[in-house]
C-alpha cells in the first residue's frame, strides 16, 4: 500500500455506518482512511430503509448522494397473516421528521455513500483487512493485509470500527457477547417481479406471517427497477423441514402464504438464495481506550423492522461529534454521551421485536380499532424515532405493548 501510514481516524468498514462517520469528519477537517475489505460495489442484505435514516444521512452530508440514486420510495409497512391485511403509515406518525424513505439495492446505495464520502475527502481503500487492532487512548493502531498478502501498520488517533458482521473489535478485544435473541436463519433472493397485481403497494414493505407457523415470516421489497427482495425467517428446523435446498426451501415456504404465493407467481430470480443465520449478536461496551464501534459491529437485533440501517446511521452520527471532540482535546463521557443513549432507541426496537415473536405486537398490528393517536405512536416507532422520548411507546414500551396487546386480545375474544 502507497498510502501514508498515519492518519486522524481510521474506520474499518465502508458500509453504512462506516461511510456516514467517515462524511461527518472528513467535513469536520480530520484526515479519514476507510479499511474496507471487499470491493464495491458488492451485495448486502438489509435493503429497507426507515424514515429516521433520512435525518441521519442530512446530518452527514450524504442525503444528496443517496437521492441521485432514484430509489424505490417507501412510506410504510403492510402487513398480512392468512385473511389478514393491514398497513402503517410513517407519514401518519407522532415524532417530527421525515415520514418517507427508500428502498434500496445495497450495492449500489452502499456505494454511493462512501463514493459521497471520498468526494469529500476521505481516502478509502478497497482489499484491504484489517487483522489486529492495539488499544491506546491517544494513539490506537491496526495491521492492514492487502489482497497480495502484506501487512502494514496503521496508526490513528481514533479508530472506528464499522465492519459489521465481521465484527472486528469485538473479535480481537473479546467484547463478544451474546444478544438473548433466540438464533434464527434468513434465506432470501433477489427476483425479477413481474407483479401486476392492482392493489399492491410499491411504496411499502409488506411483511407477511407464515398460516401455521406464527413466527416464521416473510419480506417482499420491491424496487424502483422492478426487482424485488424476497426472503423468509424461521427457525432452522422449520427451514430445513421445507426442502433439501435452500432454494427449495425458500420456494416451499413462500408458496404457503397465499399473498406472497399470488405475488410471486411470475417472479424470476436474479440471484443465487444465500442464507444468513445466527446474525442476532451483542458486545460488552461500545467504546474503549481510543476506540469505538458502530452499527452491526456492536449489536444488531433482528431483521423485521428493517432498523439495522437506521442504527448503523444513528450510532455513526452520535459518534462522530465526539471522536471530534476528544481529538480537539475535550475529556468525552462515551457511557454517557454514547453507549447510554444509543442502547436506549435500540432498547426501543429491542422490545418491538420481542413482541413480534411472542405475539404481542401481531395482535396489536391486525387489531382493526385503535385510537389514531396510538396508531401513530406504533408508527413513530416503525419509522424508527425509537428515541424520541416523548413517545409513550418509546419511554415505557414494554408496559405500553403489554397494556395495547391485553386490551387487542380482550378485543378479539369478544368478538
Ligand atoms: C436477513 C436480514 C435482513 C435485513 N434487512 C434489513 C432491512 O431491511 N433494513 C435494514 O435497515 N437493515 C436490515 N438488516 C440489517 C443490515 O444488514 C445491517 O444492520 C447493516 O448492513 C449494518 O451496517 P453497518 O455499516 O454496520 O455494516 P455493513 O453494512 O455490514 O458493513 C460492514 C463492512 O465492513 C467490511 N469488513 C468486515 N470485516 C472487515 C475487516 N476485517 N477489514 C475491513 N473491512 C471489513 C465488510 O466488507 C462490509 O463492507 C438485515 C439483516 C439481516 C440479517
Amino acid at each position: 500500500m502507497e498510502q501514508p501510514d498515519r492518519t486522524d481516524i481510521a474506520i474499518i468498514g465502508a458500509g453504512p455506518s462506516g461511510a456516514a462517520a467517515a462524511a461527518w469528519l472528513v467535513r469536520a477537517g480530520y484526515s479519514v482512511r476507510v479499511l474496507e475489505r471487499a470491493h464495491f460495489p458488492r451485495f448486502s442484505i438489509g435493503e429497507s430503509l426507515l424514515p429516521q435514516c433520512m435525518v441521519h444521512l442530512e446530518t452527514c452530508g450524504l442525503l444528496a448522494a443517496a437521492e441521485a440514486g432514484n430509489f424505490q420510495p417507501k412510506n410504510g409497512a403492510a402487513f398480512c397473516r392468512a385473511d389478514d391485511y393491514t398497513t402503517i403509515d410513517f407519514r401518519d406518525k407522532f415524532s417530527p421528521g421525515p415520514g418517507t424513505t427508500w428502498q434500496i439495492e445495497r450495492a449500489d446505495f452502499d456505494q454511493r455513500l462512501i463514493e459521497g464520502a471520498r468526494a469529500a475527502g476521505a481516502q478509502v481503500d478497497f482489499g484491504v483487512t484489517v487483522t489486529a487492532f492495539s488499544a491506546d487512548p491517544e494513539r490506537p493502531q491496526l495491521t492492514v493485509v492487502d489482497e497480495a498478502g502484506e501487512s502494514q501498520a496503521l496508526d490513528a488517533r481514533f479508530v472506528l470500527d464499522a465492519s459489521g458482521y465481521g465484527r472486528v473489535l469485538a473479535r480481537l478485544e473479546k467484547l463478544d457477547k451474546p444478544s438473548g435473541l433466540a438464533t434464527r436463519c434468513a434465506v432470501f433472493t433477489h427476483v425479477e417481479d413481474c407483479i401486476d397485481a392492482g392493489d399492491y403497494d410499491r411504496e411499502k414493505i409488506l411483511i407477511g406471517v407464515h398460516p401455521h407457523h406464527p413466527e416464521v415470516w416473510y419480506w417482499l421489497i420491491p424496487f424502483s427497477n422492478g426487482r424485488a427482495s424476497t426472503g423468509v425467517v424461521a427457525d432452522i428446523r422449520v427451514l430445513e423441514a421445507a426442502g433439501d435446498t435452500d432454494e427449495e426451501r425458500l420456494w416451499t415456504l413462500l408458496g404457503e402464504e397465499p399473498r406472497f404465493a399470488r405475488l410471486l407467481k411470475q417472479a424470476t430470480p436474479v440471484r443465487d438464495v444465500r442464507r444468513l443465520q445466527g446474525y442476532s449478536a451483542d458486545i460488552t461496551r461500545l467504546h474503549g481506550p481510543g476506540y469505538a464501534v458502530l452499527g452491526n459491529a456492536g449489536e444488531f437485533l433482528d431483521p423485521v423492522f428493517s432498523s439495522g440501517v437506521t442504527i448503523a446511521l444513528d450510532s455513526a452520527v452520535r459518534a462522530a461529534p465526539l471522536v471530534a471532540r476528544q481529538l480537539e482535546g475535550e475529556s468525552v463521557d462515551w457511557d454517557h454521551d454514547f453507549e447510554i443513549p444509543l442502547r436506549r432507541g435500540v432498547a426501543t426496537f429491542r422490545e418491538f421485536v420481542e413482541a413480534w415473536y411472542d405475539g404481542r405486537l401481531p395482535s396489536i398490528i391486525f387489531h382493526t380499532e385503535h385510537q389514531p393517536r396510538v396508531k401513530q405512536m406504533i408508527a413513530s416507532v416503525l419509522a424508527g424515532y425509537a428515541w424520541d422520548t416523548d413517545n409513550p411507546f418509546v419511554a415505557a414500551s414494554r408496559r405500553r405493548l403489554n397494556s395495547l396487546a391485553e386490551r387487542c386480545s380482550l378485543d378479539a375474544e369478544a368478538t
